[in-house]
């Protein structure tokens, strides 16, 4: 191996979506597979989580939904929740992609390509709990769901769920959150069937917040074991991927490893620990297309050098490293570039 590689551990990832479902208890585990499974490669999480057991999954957009779907086939379900085109609508809507509505106007968009291709919208409506990004405000919850009735109604529509996003940032403020949230899920009840797909936790409340949970739990990090930025650990969760990168080059005392800036690594993580085969040592320097290590004795070109993982070489898990220079463990997987190959090791 003369190139930086992710490496992809099944059985970790199998692990960790285990450890989330016991978790979740009798709420229902949607997968999030944004930004390319959160870099770790969407076809490998879509087939190592349907091995798992896994029939839900979450895509940000519908592009992302309609690979999911034709990587997963027909017996799962779908959810894209980004506001699309009309293109993109029919082609959710041919594939039976469930779609996340946060506004009057995109519900009726919805609703009208439905009767146009003459099939039924699978939609979860979005209250907005406080986030103010996106979701119908609660003083027009009655009339999007009035609509939403009609078009049922009518024919092209169903509502599965109802859904929202809640900031993690305090306990109150998601409390407040669930408060708003349960008032829409009422209100809905008192003109239909309460729809059976209620979700507003991803996964730091589902995992520390049980009384949040809905009847489905959206989660993207914990299952690729990416545990929050200064949160604690999570039993019988572990990274699944880890980055290693071969020494290329003796420089004096230390070594030089393939993997670099352009790569994706931030250069403000000079100074982290790495794993080497003689336990962890400092990496001094992050340049453009290598990072320069502390070396050990016997180091020689060709070996391998850990920048994350889950520890088995005294590396850190990309968490720790996202801690050091203040973001959070999803951004130093999704920032690393095409040049690094996805290798999947077990
Ligand atoms: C990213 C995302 C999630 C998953 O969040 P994690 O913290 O990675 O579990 C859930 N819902 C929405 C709307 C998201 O954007």
């Amino acid at each position: 191996m003369m190139r930086p590689e992710l490496r992809l551990d099944s059985s970790v990832f199998r692990a960790n979506i285990a450890a989330v479902r016991d978790r979740l208890g009798d709420s229902a585990l949607m997968l999030v597979l944004k930004d390319d499974a959160y870099g770790h490669g969407l076809r490998w999480a879509v087939e190592t989580a349907l091995e798992a057991g896994v029939t839900a999954f979450g895509s940000y957009d519908v592009r992302g939904g309609l690979d999911v779907r034709r990587i997963a086939g027909g017996a799962v379900s779908v959810f894209a929740w980004a506001t699309s085109t009309d293109e993109e609508i029919d082609e959710a809507l041919l594939q039976d992609i469930e779609l996340g509505i946060g506004t009057v106007e995109y519900l009726r968009r919805v609703v009208a390509r439905a009767g146009v291709l003459g099939v039924r919208a699978r939609v979860h409506l979005k209250i907005d709990t406080g986030l103010h990004r996106n979701g119908v405000r609660p003083e027009d919850w009655p009339a999007a769901v009035a609509e939403a009735r009609a078009a049922e109604r009518s024919g092209s529509l169903a509502l599965v769920g109802i859904w929202s996003h809640i900031a993690e940032a305090s306990d109150a403020e998601d409390d407040d959150a669930q408060a708003v949230f349960l008032d829409a899920v009422r209100e809905t009840g008192a003109s239909g069937a309460v729809p059976a797909a209620l979700h507003l936790t991803a996964s730091a409340a589902s995992w520390w917040r049980p009384e949040l949970r809905g009847t489905v739990s959206r989660i993207g990090a914990f299952c690729y074991g990416i545990r929050s930025a200064d949160g604690p650990e999570l039993d019988g969760v572990r990274p699944a991927a880890s980055l290693g990168a071969p020494v290329v080059r003796l420089d004096g005392d230390c070594a030089v490893v393939a993997v670099g800036s352009l790569d994706g690594l931030p250069s403000t993580l000079a100074g982290m620990p790495v794993g080497t085969p003689a336990g962890p040592r400092v990496a001094n320097a992050v340049e453009l297309a290598t990072t320069t290590v502390a070396g050990w004795p016997g180091m020689a070109v060709g070996d391998e050098v850990t920048v994350f993982g889950p520890g088995v070489h005294g590396e850190e898990t990309a968490t720790t490293l996202a801690e050091r220079i203040d973001t959070v463990g999803e951004e130093i997987l999704t920032r690393l570039g095409p040049r690094i190959r996805r290798r999947v090791v077990e």
